[in-house]
């Protein structure tokens, strides 16, 4: 039996016409589409751990795409924090204002350990689609159809696959095939000579060959019925971690005050107590080293997890973001500002403040790096 796709459409925060116009279009072209099940839940971000959103998304296993007004990342790390998880899907419908000098900033530039190699995942995949990418319903429908495709293609025989998630290795030799026995070309098309006698079925689908089977004169789809899920959720406000950068520095739990990071079983760190973030503010955002904390609602896209926010912005703006003295200085000031909101003192400088800075460089240390110095010996 073919496998279902699970599309997840995400509404936004605001009745906005033209944002609502878009996800019904999507909508409504998903339900003629065979194999695939769609689900509309509130804005993703607000939804509340044990709501009915959140139940709903747990309870999906397969392989799933998330159709959302969140940067890609941004909804993929709030999937995984509420423990929807799967290894992230390529996806090809980027934003038209990503040219390729971002999408190679992508790459991480170090090769610093990261959380997500630790980290078992489920055996399936998940794609995320921003719908800020594109104002009509069209390439979101088509993007999903290539995903279809994908998903339906996926070898069921490789060992590894089965009773475990796929290594990168077989992932990457699936989805960038170097041979034409894999059924899916470099560009998440079919490859007709891996089916049988080299032919491609008139729908388009490859037969067997250790693939899902195809389904030949099928007769034309019936709509099908969206699940939908309301629950009366509230804008919120929290830091997402982005474990593909995470190094487990701690850093932010050092630096947040608020009691909003904490640590797993076996000391990794998460986002423990979401809610005690103030409102607004992306302070610690600023201090991780590795732009790994995500405000997903955040007015400027490198700190919402915009592909603009990974290693190419970093290039651009190190002076001004995440973990550069001037960055330093200003998430210090937002941190005293929420300090002072709740009655308590302002610390300034004197807490939290990572150390590397003191020892980052070998040339002259400027006012900062002798004020840091200073803190370090008075060994706070
Ligand atoms: S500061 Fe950044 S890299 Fe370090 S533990 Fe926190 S999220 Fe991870
Ligand atoms: S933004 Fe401020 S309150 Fe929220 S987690 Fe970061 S440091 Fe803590």
């Amino acid at each position: 039996m073919a496998r279902k796709l699970t599309v997840v459409v995400s509404q936004g925060q605001s009745a906005n016409p033209a944002k609502r116009k878009l996800e019904e279009e999507i909508v409504a072209g998903l339900l003629f589409e065979r194999g695939v099940e769609v689900t509309v839940v509130p804005h993703l971000y607000d939804l509340t751990p044990d709501g009915t959103g959140m139940l709903c998304l747990q309870g999906i296993t397969g392989d799933m795409v998330v159709v959302s007004w969140l940067f890609e990342r941004a909804a993929f790390w709030t999937l995984d924090r509420n423990g929807i998880r799967g290894r992230e899907g390529k996806i090809e419908l980027v934003n038209e204002t990503e040219d390729e000098d971002d999408e190679a900033g992508d790459e991480l530039t170090s090769d610093k350990p990261r959380v997500i190699a630790s980290r078992e995942l489920p055996n399936r995949t998940i794609w995320c689609l921003d719908l800020k990418a594109r104002p009509d319903a069209a390439p979101f429908l088509e993007e999903v159809q290539r995903i279809k495709r994908l998903a339906e293609a996926k070898p069921v025989s490789i060992l590894g696959w089965i009773g475990g998630a796929p290594n990168s290795s077989q992932m990457e030799r699936f989805e960038n095939p170097t041979n034409t026995t894999s059924g899916v070309d470099a560009n998440g098309k079919l490859n007709g000579s891996a089916a049988p006698n080299g032919s491609v079925t008139p729908n388009g689908v490859a037969a067997t060959n250790g693939f899902a089977p195809a389904a030949v004169d099928e007769p034309p789809a019936t709509p099908s019925v969206p699940h939908v899920v309301t629950e009366d959720a509230g804008r919120r406000w929290y830091p997402v971690i982005d474990y593909a950068r995470c190094t487990n520095c701690m850093e932010c739990i050092d630096f947040c005050l608020f009691g909003v990071y904490g640590v797993d079983k076996v000391d990794t760190i998460l986002v423990e107590q979401p809610d005690n973030c103030r409102k607004g503010c992306p302070a610690c955002s600023r201090v991780c080293p590795e732009n790994a904390i995500i405000f997903p609602q955040h007015k400027t896209p490198a700190i919402a997890g915009s592909p603009e926010g990974s290693a190419g912005a970093f290039k651009i703006d190190l002076s001004k973001l995440f973990g550069a003295p001037d960055a330093l200085e200003q998430a210090v000031l937002e941190r005293d500002v929420e300090l002072t909101a709740v009655g308590r003192d302002a610390v300034g400088m004197g807490v939290g403040i990572p150390k590397r800075q003191a020892d980052k460089h070998d040339g002259p240390k400027d006012d900062l790096d002798k004020l840091m110095d200073g803190l370090d010996a008075l060994d706070l």
